[in-house]
């Protein structure tokens, strides 16, 4: 599933072919991909509009056109951009035309994917106040943010940094590397972490998802870029998808779990399983 460092990656790529370019067409193959609103209405607001810019908040690729119309993609499980490809992939779900015969393709075997439109820029700002906490590279994303957000909180810590109503943009690839740099359990309790691990798995958030978009994004399933290439960040994982193979740092076995309804990958050496606290135990 495409995390922020595949839909960063994506974005880059994107943006030099798309701004400044007008929408010619919009052909919406799958209606559930903008379901509640029609093809034919999505199309008649969005064609013959200039793209003036191509942002990203949390896992959203943002198409800002003109007179403030947002057209917001989200790739979910299994969706991916493709530009100019020879020939239409099985699974195309919609078709834009733009300037200078460039169509960029949205492929999505599983068909979660998504495009919504918002109107006008305040409509955008409440629309992700809704559904997203601060991006990780935010200056105001401190240690002290990361531990205020957490306090009281009974949920795995993994659970936690899969909520993207607490941060934008982190998912299960990068949540378990994260907290394997960080030394953290992914079934500890949000809550639970010392002041100064707070501040660990602050940086450890940063480090991952840059060097995610330094690899260019991972591709273990169906992440492609533009032109079909796949990342390379699934090289350099440290303990997701490793699992039964020795840890890097002390060659204990890394396990799979399942938490939050993830599959999740640890090394109970470097990341100790939280103690379960029981009724008159100290
Ligand atoms: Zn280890």
């Amino acid at each position: 599933m495409p995390e922020l460092p595949e839909v960063e990656t994506i974005r880059r790529q994107l943006e030099p072919a798309v701004v400044g370019a007008r929408i010619r067409a919009v052909d919406v193959l799958d209606p559930r991909w903008c379901a509640p609103l029609a093809p034919a209405e999505l199309r008649d607001i969005v064609a013959g509009r200039r793209v003036q810019a191509l942002r990203r908040r949390g896992k959203y690729l943002d198409w800002a056109l003109e007179a403030e119309i947002h057209l917001l993609m989200h790739l979910r499980m299994t969706g991916t951009l493709l530009l100019d490809p020879p020939q239409l992939p099985d699974h195309t779900r919609v078709v834009i035309s733009l300037d200078g015969d460039q169509r960029l393709l949205f492929v999505d075997p599983r068909r979660f994917g998504t495009g919504q439109l918002v109107v006008g820029d305040g409509a955008l700002e409440a629309f992700y106040a809704e559904r997203l906490g601060l991006e990780p590279f935010d200056e105001r994303f401190t240690p002290a943010h990361l531990r205020s957000l957490a306090r009281g909180r009974s949920a795995p810590i993994k659970a936690f940094l899969l909520d993207q109503r607490m941060i934008a943009g982190v998912g299960n690839i990068y949540a378990d590397e994260a907290l394997f740099r960080t030394g953290v359990h992914p079934r500890r309790a949000a809550g639970a972490l010392r002041p100064a691990q707070y501040e660990l798995l602050r940086d450890a958030i940063r480090e991952v998802l840059s060097a995610g978009i330094d690899a260019r994004g991972a591709s273990i399933d169906d992440f492609r870029h533009l032109d079909g290439a796949r990342g390379s960040f699934q090289d350099r994982f440290l303990v997701h998808r490793r699992g039964g193979e020795p840890c890097v740092r002390c060659g204990t076995t890394i396990r799979k779990l399942v938490v939050g309804g993830r599959g999740t990958y640890v090394c109970v050496h470097c990341q100790p399983v939280p103690r379960v606290r029981r009724a008159g135990a100290a």
